[in-house]
């Protein structure tokens, strides 16, 4: 039996393709490596989004090629982002490689391995966790000038509701709990299909399929979201109160270099309707420091927008200059100190709140999904168990975690936890 390993480098979106090039895999007779040395086979789907994002993409290639050339495993393939953007930087120096396979080019990795060209297309998990990740459209025409990603996956393009309900009910049937939908901008859905936004109707399909307890959207753009939409909260038992908005900023000018539409006053206004829609919503928003022009006043009042938008969860990301988008040549790019002390100011101003948000949840009784458990540790009283788990204002990979100890509980089963601490941003509670 021969072993494969998937490294899936970059988003939850990249990892619904390793998904599917795990099943290729599978279906042409090999099994995930129990240990990464046991691997005979190695494919490395890569994340090309910005100039970060490549220099780790090259070291683990160099990695893996030193390794082959030590004998240590037979065939390298490489896909993903990559291959259309900066390959031809890459392909002269990896002989080790043994395909260079196109983004989402399924059937060149089966002609490579020799499969039969089933037209059956479905996804193996590759990561551990009791949720699951739907991709419900690809690529993104919103064209924000510092993003790559319209370039390297193309326009909006929506898989049409029939293909993900069947989808979702695969991803219920391998026993996840959680289902998260996400895009590059999933309000956006279906506008290429059905000439509308068709988040409500997917929404609607995919809460009427048994197995999942939580329906988790991700990735709300601003300008698309349609206010109308809260009432689906209010309705759907199922569809989490949790906005993942991401503004990037607050100030008008920059929002408009940025090309984005919505600027301060009516984001503002966005978030304080939800909160007074859906009183237990959560928040989560991802910002960026120093897009060119940024001066510190603009820097001030994203400070104060914060202060004044209780965000439960918050990314900030510096501004990283990429070749070949708009804002490559904007002037007055704004240095990389500058952009890292205004991202550890905005950080730690988010900080200081937080301590009083999650603590709030103190002393309360909540349901946590359980992931794992945890290795057992030696002060851990007889009897008792530690686990990894995740309340419902937790995204995975994303948000903090909840450790829960107590009796001997199941990973996949939602157990009702007392909370009794916080530590920056994780919960730490008690199984009742
Ligand atoms: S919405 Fe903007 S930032 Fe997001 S993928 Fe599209 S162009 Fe890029």
């Amino acid at each position: 039996m021969k072993h494969y390993l998937i490294e899936s480098l970059g988003c939850a979106k990249n990892l619904v393709d390793s998904e599917v090039f795990a099943y290729i895999l599978e279906s042409a007779g090999y099994s995930p490596a129990p240990i990464p040395e046991e691997a005979d086979l190695i494919l490395i789907n890569s994340c090309a989004f910005l100039q970060s994002a490549l220099a780790e993409f090259d070291e683990i290639l160099s990695g893996y090629a030193d390794r082959k050339n030590q004998g240590e495993f037979e065939t390298l393939i490489v896909t993903g982002c990559v291959m259309n953007r900066a390959l031809d930087d890459f392909t002269g120096l990896f002989p080790e490689v043994d395909a260079w396979i196109g983004l989402k080019d399924f059937d060149a990795l089966k002609s490579f391995l020799g499969a039969k060209n089933s037209p059956v297309i479905s996804r193996s998990p590759i990561e551990e966790g009791h949720y699951a990740y739907l991709r419900i459209s690809d690529g993104c025409r919103n064209y924000c000038s510092y993003c790559t990603i319209p370039s390297i996956r193309g326009v909006l393009k929506s898989v049409p509701i029939p293909q993900l309900v069947i989808e979702a009910e695969s991803l219920a049937a391998r026993g996840a709990k959680e289902l998260i939908l996400i895009a590059q901008d999933t309000c956006l859905y279906g506008t290429d299909l059905y000439g509308h936004q068709a988040l409500p109707e997917l929404i609607e399909a995919v809460h009427a399929i048994k197995g999942f307890r939580w329906i988790r959207l991700l990735y709300l753009h601003p300008d698309h979201f349609k206010t109308e939409w809260l009432e689906l909260f209010k309705r759907l038992p199922k569809l989490l109160p949790y906005f993942e908005i991401p503004i990037q900023h607050s100030e008008d000018r920059i929002l408009k270099a940025m090309n984005r539409k919505l600027g301060r006053a009516p984001l503002l206004e966005l978030f304080k309707l939800i909160q007074s829609e859906l009183p237990t919503a959560v928040l989560r928003t991802t910002l960026i420091t120093g897009f060119p022009g940024e001066s510190p006043q603009d820097h001030k009042k994203l400070l104060d927008f914060i202060e004044q938008v209780p965000f439960l969860h918050l990314g900030v990301f510096c501004y990283s200059q990429e070749p070949g988008t708009p804002a490559y040549d904007m002037p007055r790019q704004v240095g990389e100190k500058t952009a890292l002390k205004r991202q550890d100011e905005l950080l730690s101003a988010h900080r200081a709140q937080l301590e009083e948000r999650l603590g709030a949840w103190v002393g309360k009784d909540i349901e946590v999904l359980v992931e794992a458990e945890l290795e057992p540790d030696e002060e851990l009283p007889k009897g008792n168990h530690r686990y990894l788990c995740r309340a419902w204002f937790n995204a995975p990979d994303i948000d903090g975690l909840v450790f829960a100890e107590g009796k001997k509980v199941k990973p996949g089963t939602f157990v009702k936890v007392n909370i009794e601490d916080v530590i920056d941003v994780d919960l730490f509670a008690r199984i009742i």
